[in-house]
């Protein structure tokens, strides 16, 4: 066995023993429709716009394959959503198109950030919250006056990446900064990063969600009913698609296929390894 084979098992073996009843389905609590209709899709098909093969959307054309479009579910969202992606993101590994497919295609904006040319600008900054930690940031039930905004701007990528476009990007400081607040991920890729690192679709709905109870509050009015858990709703399919996956072949082969330096990196032991390549099929064809 090699020395990779081997400290593949071991952080296989340590996923198992991580998981209690609860975790096993740690989205199982929400109200997101039943994925059948994702599990019916067995191959690719040519997307509408751009011809490329792909397996439930398009990541460059956000357009839904395979089955129509209509089954899917529908989220409406408060507050216009723009994610900002960087440029060497791979749009493969990009959640955030999530929110795009499943909410009005018109509520969300997607931008490239590639400098020098390709730095997005917003008209009335001071009307927008970036969904950003850091030492002005606040948590939205802190914000007084929610009502007065009216857009949330995501950073989508890495880290690394994420903190160079919050950096670069002087329109972005005159943004009041908002976190949500810390939760653990159930993001399946390991992060070189603690846990508490959120995929951005897991982010954007928790902003939803907490913007929500914010205004709710504000007007004493009931509780968070779920109206934005099926933003979740392609998360959760590929999340136990990797899950079955895991537990059913252990012996399945990792890919070194789409690696990427510092981004996928076992939490455990920091090998080289990278995620399973189960999602492959998702992807692309590249
Ligand atoms: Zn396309």
């Amino acid at each position: 066995m090699s020395t990779n084979e081997e400290s593949r098992k071991r952080s296989i073996d340590q996923l198992e023993k991580e998981e209690d009843p609860q975790k096993l389905d740690p989205l199982g609590d929400l109200k997101i429709d039943d994925d059948q209709v994702l599990k019916d899709i067995r191959q690719r098909s040519a997307c509408p716009s751009c011809k490329r093969s792909v397996k439930y959307f398009c990541y460059k054309c956000y357009q839904v394959v395979g089955m129509d479009r209509s089954k899917l579910p529908h989220v409406h969202l408060p507050i216009h959503l723009d994610v900002i992606k960087h440029h060497k993101e791979l749009d493969g590994k990009s959640t955030a198109i999530h929110a795009k497919i499943i909410s009005d295609d018109k509520d969300v904006d997607i931008h490239t950030y590639c400098p020098p040319d390709r730095i997005p600008q917003f008209e009335e900054p001071e009307k927008a919250l970036l969904l950003f930690p850091g030492p002005s940031a606040k948590q939205l039930k802190d914000i007084p006056s929610l009502d007065s905004f009216n857009r949330v701007v995501v950073i989508d990528g890495t880290w690394h990446q994420a903190k160079q476009i919050a950096h670069n990007t002087p329109i972005l400081n005159k943004m009041q900064k908002v976190t949500i607040a810390p939760r653990k991920t159930t993001f399946w890729r390991f992060q070189n990063v603690d846990d508490q690192h959120l995929a951005t679709i897991e982010a954007i709905y928790y902003f939803y969600r907490e913007y929500f109870e914010a205004c709710q509050q504000q007007q004493h009015q009931t509780k968070y009913d779920g109206r934005f858990d099926n933003l979740l709703f392609y998360y959760k399919f590929f999340y136990n698609l990797i899950q079955r996956t895991y537990q059913t072949n252990k012996t399945a082969k990792f890919s070194h296929r789409h690696q990427q330096k510092d981004y996928i990196k076992n939490r455990e032991d920091k090998s080289e390894e990278k995620e399973e390549d189960i999602t492959d099929s998702s992807r692309n064809g590249k």
